[in-house]
């Protein structure tokens, strides 16, 4: 029998039952006649930031326009620096560089692919205004030094939560550490919309009002516009489907981690490379399961001819794309971001795929020459 392909993100094959929901929250919003920033908004807003922690929410457009809100809710600007990771989705960068900023890049640690506390503390100096943290493929970092090095040199600590939906460090939840944090709900993401979607979190009231501001033109009454703002309004379709998909956030995120294990007990190949296990499952949510071989391409190639497919997260490292050409900046000393980007690939991890598919992936990958 011919195996289908085992995706990374078959969303076709989700339950039906919760396909159905979703429809029916379509059909109230449409009934409603209420479509952007209204009572689903709230409700969403009030029930993730609950489930991170946190005293307030703000729902927005994207993850992008959350960092962004959020680096001007700073007043970040022209020449302030902010350190990161090069081995990010782009977006964390493009909003370091929309509001001015100048993004400065701390290399990664290899065995996890996070960033490397020890090189961040070598590039702060008196223009860094702030850390973006990102919680890479699910993990997330060493809260309790990462807070410290910010408290110590009196700058922002700010989460990069795109891929870390509820990922906990001693029991409490990623978003709820940083001067304000940033989560994505596109559709890939651990908790994802059908469509694009994020929000801002923070503890602190005067960040909140003014990310409020800013997602709907800097406008604080109406037709009074304060601040110089975007449109990044959610709009209550993608807000209702997030209430409904919340609910079974954790019931998909254990599925994920039990698939994680299949791989970490079973994956045994010399020439493969699996990134270090955390200290505890829970701080983990494996929005990405990436391993390191560098046979990259030919195992790539291996498995999709036994119809696995994978993706890279990822081929070219910030510091490399095209869009940085203009930044006026050398960026050294990036050699294990640029090792991990040469040789880093995705398994399908997901709440759909079966633990036999997973067996099978293992089994597969055991089996491959480098
Ligand atoms: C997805 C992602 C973003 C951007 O989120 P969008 O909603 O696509 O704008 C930012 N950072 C990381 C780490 C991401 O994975």
């Amino acid at each position: 029998m011919k195996r289908t392909l085992i995706e990374m993100n078959p969303f076709k094959d989700e339950p039906q039952d919760l396909k159905k929901l979703q429809l029916k929250q379509c059909e109230e919003v449409i009934n409603s006649g209420w479509y952007v920033l209204g009572k689903n908004v709230l409700e969403f807003e009030k029930k993730w930031a609950k489930d991170c922690g946190a005293r307030f929410g703000v729902g927005v457009a994207s993850g992008l326009d959350a960092l962004e809100i959020g680096l001007r809710s700073l007043k970040i600007s022209e020449g302030d620096e902010i350190i990161t990771t090069s081995m990010t989705a782009f977006a964390t960068t493009l909003a370091i560089m929309k509001v001015g900023a100048k993004p400065v890049f701390a290399d990664i640690d290899p065995s996890t692919a996070l960033i490397d506390i020890e090189e961040v503390s070598k590039l702060i100096n008196k223009n860094t205004k702030a850390i973006i943290l990102v919680h890479l493929y699910g993990r997330i970092n060493e809260m309790d030094e990462w807070i410290k090095i910010s408290k110590l040199n009196n700058i922002f600590l700010i989460e990069d939560c795109a891929q870390s939906h509820l990922a906990e460090y001693k029991n409490k939840v990623s978003g709820n550490f940083g001067d304000f944090s940033s989560f994505s709900f596109y559709p890939t993401k651990n908790l994802g919309a059908l469509g694009d979607a994020g929000m801002l979190i923070t503890n602190n009231e005067e960040i909140f009002n003014s990310a409020k501001f800013m997602r709907n033109y800097g406008q604080v009454n109406r037709y009074e516009h304060d601040y110089i703002g975007l449109n990044s309004r959610l709009d209550e379709i993608q807000a209702a489907i997030l209430i409904e998909r919340r609910k079974r956030l954790v019931e998909f995120t254990e599925r994920r981690q039990k698939i994680a294990k299949i791989y970490n007990e079973q994956i045994k190949n010399p020439d493969i490379k699996i990134l270090a296990l955390p200290k505890s499952i829970k701080s983990h949510v494996y929005y990405l399961f990436v391993i390191n071989c560098h046979k990259r391409d030919k195992l790539q190639s291996y498995l999709y001819e036994n119809n696995i497919q994978t993706l890279i997260h990822y081929p070219i490292p910030c510091h490399r794309q095209k869009a940085m050409k203009n930044v006026a900046y050398e960026f050294k000393n990036l050699k294990n971001t640029e090792m991990h980007a040469d040789t880093c690939i995705s398994l399908p991890c997901n709440p759909i795929i079966s633990n036999e598919e997973a067996e099978y992936i293992a089994e597969k990958l055991n089996k491959f020459k480098g």
